[in-house]
């Protein structure tokens, strides 16, 4: 199956049938799947595992599908592990507690599958890298004989999408993801480091559930969107493209899809091959405030131009108090720290990189993006 296919497959809801016969009609049309995974070997299932949220919540990808991908690996007589480095930090008690609410735990008990909790990592040199030639990569994703990279469709926040290649971040240890954030926050340079670990990690094979997706407020507190299909690529570039043009967001809008068009990595989708069924773009789906030029990079002002910057036009994270339970993980993930818990968290919008990871991190959808008025004249 040459790099530009994506296989397509109508999905209505999570129902077992459904999503056997989908998932069966995948691997029946990715033709060389055979030639991909050998006996004994470790085939590792990258999910999105963002938060532990229940999979009605749609932050993560179902564990029905899984079960139904470990169901076709099975007559392969590999091994497998399911693992991700959730957003947060990357330890036993939290991995449990992840899998337990992700629906997971109970999946691998019945299938006799692995979960990953090995916290360990690597540094890795990655010469060829267009912005980044070096990465810490969990050693479980490098232990790997193959990787099949599970993504959920979803908006998100700072990158715009969540889908196939943004789902690879998480095979960046725990808080090791915020020394990227801080190192490139601007969403051009992000994204195209983004693309980079994409090129090094290269799963053989990325399979998107895009059955019930996230849109608005993503990717932990936007509102469900029924999209009602499955897609699988051996290429995650091609696969984003399919979920970007099923989403009806403009390519040019995505910053790792424009980066890695950039890059010459994947082109438009009339230059992706579309098989099984067809795919018909959602309607009036709704994406985040955020564009890649509210993430300019201001500290090249004069500082007290930098600061009015800061504070008056750029999209700030904002907390409600209501909903605020004061747990203190949007302190303790803030890669910039620059949140104090006040009784109730406190932003210093001077040191604020506007990564809203506050927001995406944030369990009790308490963090809200708010964009100043004149943020939309400035930063047109
Ligand atoms: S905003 Fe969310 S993450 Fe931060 S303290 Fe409140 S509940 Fe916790
Ligand atoms: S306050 Fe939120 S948006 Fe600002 S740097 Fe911290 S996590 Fe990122």
């Amino acid at each position: 199956m040459g790099k530009n296919n994506v296989v397509v497959s109508k999905c209505d809801s999570y129902d077992n049938d459904q999503l056997k016969s989908s998932v069966t009609d995948i691997f029946k049309k990715m033709d060389n799947i055979e030639n991909l995974i050998k006996p004994n070997s470790t085939v590792v299932i990258k999910p999105n595992l963002l938060l532990g949220k229940s999979p009605d919540q749609v932050v993560t990808t179902h564990p029905d599908l899984i079960q139904q991908v470990i169901d076709r690996l099975k007559k392969f007589e590999c091994k497998i592990v399911i693992g991700d480095s959730p957003g947060g930090p990357f330890n036993e008690s939290r991995l449990k507690r992840i899998y337990k609410k992700t629906g997971l735990f109970k999946l691998s008990e019945n299938e006799n599958v692995s979960l990953n909790y090995n916290t360990s990592s690597t540094k890795i040199s990655f010469e060829e890298g267009f912005l980044v030639k070096s990465f810490e990569v969990s050693d479980f994703i490098l232990n790997a004989d193959l990787i099949i990279n599970m993504s959920k469709l979803k908006t998100h926040s700072f990158m715009k999408y969540t889908g196939s290649v943004k789902n690879l971040f998480g095979t960046i240890p725990g808080m090791k993801k915020a020394e990227y954030h801080l190192r490139m926050p601007e969403a051009e340079n992000f994204a195209l480091m983004l693309v980079d670990l994409a090129r090094y990690i290269t799963p053989q094979i990325n399979i998107m559930d895009a059955v019930i997706g996230m849109e608005g407020a993503g990717p932990s507190a936007g509102e469900k969107r029924k999209f009602g299909y499955i897609m699988a690529s051996t290429s995650c570039f091609s696969l984003d493209i399919a979920g970007a043009y099923l989403f009806n967001i403009d390519l040019e809008d995505i910053p790792t899809i424009k980066q890695a068009k950039k890059k010459g990595l994947v082109g438009n989708i009339e230059e992706i091959k579309l098989y099984g069924d067809k795919l018909v773009p959602a309607e009036n789906t709704l994406t985040p405030e955020i564009n890649e030029s509210d993430t300019r990079n201001v500290n090249n002002l004069p500082s007290f131009l930098a600061n009015i910057v800061n504070k008056l036009l750029k999209p700030r994270p904002v907390f409600n108090k209501e909903q605020c339970v004061k747990c203190g993980d949007c302190a303790a993930n803030c890669p910039a720290e620059a949140i104090e818990l006040d009784d109730y968290p406190k932003v210093d919008l001077n040191e604020c990189i506007r990564c809203f990871c506050c927001q995406e991190l944030c369990s009790y959808e308490a963090v809200g993006i708010k964009k100043p008025i004149l943020g939309k004249l400035f930063f047109k």
